[in-house]
Parts: structure tokens; sequence; C-alpha cells
């Protein structure tokens, strides 16, 4: 039985504690013998990774990890999503390319997924991990996004927003793509899965035999291409889905948080994708159009400005285009981030990369991984 309402997100009374725990568990050897399995030795360290707390480069030296490393070529995942989202900007949050063709998809994503009860072990037990820890193994996100989009004929956008909103590590590049990425309008066919890829992957709790999904993949496939969509469980109400919030919660706020800063210092900006000690004077920001656009769960604001009150003087939140005066600050590609700072009179420098940025964009990782000198991939699917 899943329980009925999300357990409370154990997030850690030391940030630092939690990271330093995490880095000194990575395994890279453990990890490329296992990645794909749900209890695998991934790193968990994606919400660091979004937040600009860990760059890629520090992590490829710290692990001595050469293009030849699984961890290594899991890192060439996310830098190509942000080579993508640098050539195409908010072009990938529609369709980068013409999806299958006939099938209508709803606009909305359904109550029973939302709410964890679909009576797919491997989606329920997904969509509650998902709500008490922020967090899912990549082969869960994989399943949960063929389902919404192949099985029940949900639009990858409106699921991809939600994820987003949840993850504590929801980035819109590697997010969206990878939405787009399983329903075909960012590969050539549509990713789909089924229970024997559970059973091999997922612990018995996950497995669905006897469900929909416990066949193979030629009529899956024929399903996704039709205009077909498995119907909504009738079943029980599920979880209560945690909200999803366009501003910090009052309980995390400081009674200065909204007061103007004082525009004589040049000050370094401290962006929720750049959480890193910097030259000082330093300043969080929150830029309120883009989290209205774009709203997380109290657990990601949670994370986010406990990170930024380590390490930074005092936060703002607002509408960065009012800011006055000079200032430091790292770019973003994330949507009124990027304009606002853009339009201050400030130096922005570029987000740290590992990777060099081919001059013409790449369609596929593995022009990308060519493209930037990288051994021949072990193996040719993403996930
Ligand atoms: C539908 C869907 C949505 C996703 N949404 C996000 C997202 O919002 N943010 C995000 O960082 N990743 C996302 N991913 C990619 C991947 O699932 C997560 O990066 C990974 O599961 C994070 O867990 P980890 O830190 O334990 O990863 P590990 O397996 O330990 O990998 C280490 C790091 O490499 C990077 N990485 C690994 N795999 C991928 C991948 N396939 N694509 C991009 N980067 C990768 C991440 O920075 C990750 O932290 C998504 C994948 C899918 C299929």
């Amino acid at each position: 039985m899943l329980p009925q309402t999300a357990a409370p997100h154990p997030l850690p009374t030391s940030a630092e504690a939690a990271l330093a725990t995490r880095l000194a568990a990575v395994a890279p050897e453990a990890y490329a013998r296992s990645r794909n399995h749900l209890d695998g030795a991934v790193t968990r360290l994606s919400p660091w990774i979004t937040h600009g707390r860990l760059e890629l480069p520090e992590l490829i030296a710290r692990y001595r990890l050469s293009g030849a490393d699984t961890l290594a070529f899991e890192f060439g995942w996310r830098e190509f999503f942000h080579h993508v989202w640098q050539h195409l900007g908010d072009g990938i949050l529609a369709d980068v390319r013409p999806g299958l063709p006939g099938v209508p998809y709803q606009p909305t994503l359904p109550d029973d997924i939302r709410q964890g009860r679909t009576g797919l072990p491997a989606i329920d037990r997904a969509v509650a991990e998902l709500y008490a820890t922020g967090y899912l193994h990549n082969h869960a996100r994989m399943w949960l996004a063929s389902y919404a989009v192949h099985l029940r004929k949900v639009h990858w956008r409106c699921a991809a927003d939600w994820l987003y909103g949840h993850l504590l590590d929801g980035d819109l590049a590697s997010n969206h793509l990878s939405w787009q990425w399983v329903a075909a309008t960012f590969s050539s066919k549509p990713y789909l899965f089924n229970a024997a890829n559970v059973a091999r992957f997922a612990p018995p709790d996950w497995h669905c035999p006897g469900s929909a999904i416990d066949t193979d993949y030629p009529p899956l496939e024929a399903l996704a291409r039709s205009p077909r969509a498995l119907g909504p469980s009738p079943g029980a109400p599920g979880l209560a889905e945690p909200a999803l919030l366009a501003a910090p919660p009052d309980n995390l706020l400081d009674p200065r948080d909204h007061l103007p800063p004082d525009s004589g210092t040049p000050l370094t900006l401290v962006h929720p994708w750049a959480l890193r000690a910097g030259p000082g004077p330093r300043l969080g920001v929150i830029h309120l159009p883009f989290h209205r656009r774009f709203p997380w769960s109290a657990a990601r604001w949670a994370f986010v400005l406990t990170q930024m009150r380590a390490v930074t003087d005092r936060i703002w939140i607002g509408d960065l285009r009012q800011l006055q005066g000079r200032f430091h600050a790292e770019a973003t590609l994330n949507p009124g981030y990027r304009e606002a700072l853009a339009g201050l009179d400030a130096v922005l420098a570029p987000p740290p990369r590992w990777l060099p940025e081919p001059p013409r964009l790449c369609s596929s990782f593995s022009r990308f991984w060519a493209a930037c000198g990288q051994p021949s991939p072990k193996r040719r699917w993403h996930g």
C-alpha cells in the first residue's frame, strides 16, 4: 500500500554536512556497474549541480574522471542539454521537431497521475517518492514520462512543468529536453518501457505484473502511435500533491528580504543557479517573474534559500529589473533572469562548463560528444 500523504521532506539540518556525505559516497566504478538500477550507486548530487553549488569541472578533477568513465559520460548529457539550450533558448520549451503524427495529446496532467493512484506501482511509487524527497532516479523519471506521454497521451510540456516544480534538481534544459527525448520531439522514436524492464531495474514493490505494460514492445509502440489512450484509474483518492509556490513561503523569509539593497557598493549577485561564494559583498536574488512562470515546491525553496543564505550577506526578493547600481553575476539561460541580468549594469561571467562549446548546434548527443573530442560512447541509449 502507498502512503496516503507525502512524508515530510528530509531536509538536512546542515546542508554542507549533507553535501559532504554525498561527495564522500561517490564511487565511479560502482556507478558504472549499477547506475541503471533504482538501488544503484547513483550520486544524488543533482540538486547541488543544478543550483551551481557544485561545478562539473570540479567533480571531474575531484574523482579523476575522463570521458571514458560512465559518470563523466552522464555529466556529458547535462552539458549537451545546456548546449542545446544555449542555441535554442526558450525554443526548448516547445516541440523541437514534430512528434508522432496523428496522436492527440491532452493539455493537462490527469489527477490520478498527480495523486499517484494510477494503479501501476512503478508510476505510483515514483510520484510518492517525488513528493516525499524531491528526487527520482533517472529510470523512474523515464518511466513516468513515457507512461504519461505515450500511454495516457498527455502533452509532454504540462507534465514536464509539473515534474520540474517538484524536483529539487529541476533544470529546464535537462528536464524539458528529456521529456522531449521520451516524447520523440527531440529524438527519432518514442521511448517505451514494459513490466520486464521495471522488474529488471526496480525493487519488487515497483513491479507491474499483469498490468497494461506487461507485454512486448510492438503492442506498446502501436499504442503510442495510435490516438488511443489508457483511461484514468477510477480508484480511491491518492496522495495530496504538495503546493507549487510562485514565491518563497513566509516561514523561509527574513524581514529584510523585500528591502531594496544599498546601491553604493558594487555587489555580486547570487541567483539560484550560481549558489557559490564569489567576491563579496554578495546579494542573493530571487527574480519573481521567473517563479510565477515556473513555481517550486516548498522543499525546493527551502533547499535554495538555505544554500543562498549560506553564501550571501543578505537576500533580496523582487523584480531584478528594478535594481540600480553596478554588479557582478554569473549569466544564466533561465528565462526572465537571463534578460534581467543582461539589462543591468553588470559584468556577467559565463557559467562554468566542463566540455568546450562546439561552434554549431549538435542535434544529437553522439554528435555533441564527438564534437567535444570525447571517446565513442559505450552505449547508444539515453538514460
Ligand atoms: C523525464 C526526465 C526528467 C529529468 N529532469 C532532470 C532535471 O530536471 N534536472 C536534472 O539535473 N536532470 C534531469 N534528468 C536527468 C537525470 O534523470 C538526473 O540528472 C539524475 O537522475 C539525477 O540524479 P543523480 O544526481 O543521482 O544522477 P547521477 O546518475 O549520479 O549522475 C550525476 C550527474 O550527472 C548529470 N546527469 C546524469 N544523467 C543525466 C541525464 N540523463 N541528463 C542530464 N544530466 C544527467 C546530473 O547532473 C547528475 O546529477 C531528467 C531525466 C528524465 C528522463
